[in-house]
């Protein structure tokens, strides 16, 4: 058996092309998609509740077979009508699934053993296993003994001991705490650059994903809005949905007076409208673009209204313009409730809002 770090060389791209699913009840999952995942990319697929992201997953897991017309290809092996346990695909849910009877190191080897690799390959394979998820010590144990996050770490060794061609992760940290959450992301977006194998990732949470993965895929209403890189996306989402779906963003209306002046306008104060925005309907602003300082003739003059303190940062909620804004400053603003303050916005960090319900 090849080691561990051999794992790159097997790297597969995985490529879904036009997959619709709709299921027996006639519900529309997800209307025709694709996607490419490069060879060793983490890619995670992001979106509020319902959006299909599972069905997706499921999809390439083998578990669901799309309408007909979609195609889900492994490297060049099209796999779309292989069922689940010859895709060689390794999977962890946010139920750790393990077999509550079984050790630690059993339940690591259980597809070692069902893939009767002999008794020595097996040992040393768990055991570096064992070390790579940092559980030694613990081989004996019982998951009902393990806290989550150690569960959770077994979970995941056993589905990469089978060297897994693709790595499916439904909502895996979801379960556990804020903290061993935090803890548990670090440890797995490490643990996914090292083992290098094709991942797909379903999330709710866009903090784990732009921690976790390579690229997103945010996902509404059985489409893929928009694929990239994280930073990216968030610096320049393109789209209303992304821009409010990942981080969140103030929305200014402009009403047929600014559009026909080319302006923005907010609590009294004329700003020329960038030219790319010249037809939306609204713009975006997101909280840590609000530039509050001292008020001005340059300013839009507002009122603060509350103060949040979040620890690396404070929230100001802002009154006097069409509905209140939120602004996040500096921990050490000196900002009060009851202040007013002078918001200015760099031109550039505008973002466009448009109606896309028709699409
Ligand atoms: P997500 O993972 O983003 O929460 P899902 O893929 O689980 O979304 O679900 C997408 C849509 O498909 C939802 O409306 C959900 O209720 C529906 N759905 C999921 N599984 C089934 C099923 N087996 N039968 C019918 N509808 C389903």
């Amino acid at each position: 058996m090849a080691a561990m770090n051999d794992s790159a060389d097997a790297s597969l791209p995985v490529s879904v092309t036009d997959c619709a699913k709709t299921y027996p009840d006639g519900t529309r999952a997800l209307r025709p998609t694709s996607l490419q995942v490069a060879p060793g990319e983490v890619l995670a697929l992001l979106g509020p509740s319902g959006c299909g992201k599972t069905t997706l997953l499921r999809l390439i897991a083998g578990l669901e077979s799309p309408d007909a017309g979609g195609q889900v290809r492994f490297g060049d092996e099209d796999v779309t009508a292989l069922p689940i346990e010859r895709r060689g695909v390794g999977m962890v849910f946010q139920h750790y699934a393990l077999f509550p009877q079984m050790t630690v190191a059993a339940n690591i080897g259980y597809g070692l053993r069902i893939r009767q690799v002999p008794e020595a390959q097996r040992r040393q394979r768990v055991g570096e296993l064992v070390e790579l998820v940092r559980l030694q010590g613990l081989e004996h144990k019982r998951p009902a003994e393990l806290s989550g996050g150690q569960r959770q770490r077994v979970a995941l060794a056993r589905a990469v001991a089978i060297r897994p061609r693709v790595l499916l992760l439904d909502e895996p940290l979801t379960a556990l705490d804020a903290k061993l959450k935090e803890q548990l992301r670090e440890e797995l977006a490490e643990l996914l650059r090292r083992l290098r194998i094709t991942t797909l990732h379903v999330t709710h949470d866009q903090q784990e994903a732009l921690a976790i993965a390579d690229r997103l895929a945010i996902m509404r209403a059985g489409q893929i809005v928009g694929v990239g890189d994280g930073e990216a996306l968030y610096r320049d989402p393109g789209h209303p949905f992304l821009a409010e779906f990942l981080g969140r963003v103030n929305r200014l209306p402009r009403d047929a007076a600014a559009q026909a002046a080319g302006e923005i306008r907010l609590a009294g104060r004329h700003w020329p409208c960038p030219p790319a925005l010249q037809g939306c309907a609204a713009v975006l602003v997101r909280p840590e673009d609000l530039r509050v300082g001292e008020p001005g003739p340059d300013a839009a003059r507002l009122s603060v209204t509350r103060r949040v303190f979040l620890g690396e940062r404070v929230q100001l909620h802002l009154a006097g313009a069409h509905a209140p804004l939120i602004a996040e400053v500096d921990r050490d603003s000196p900002v009060r409730v009851g202040d007013t303050v002078g918001v200015r916005v760099d031109p550039a960090r505008w973002m466009p809002w448009f109606d896309d319900a028709a699409s």
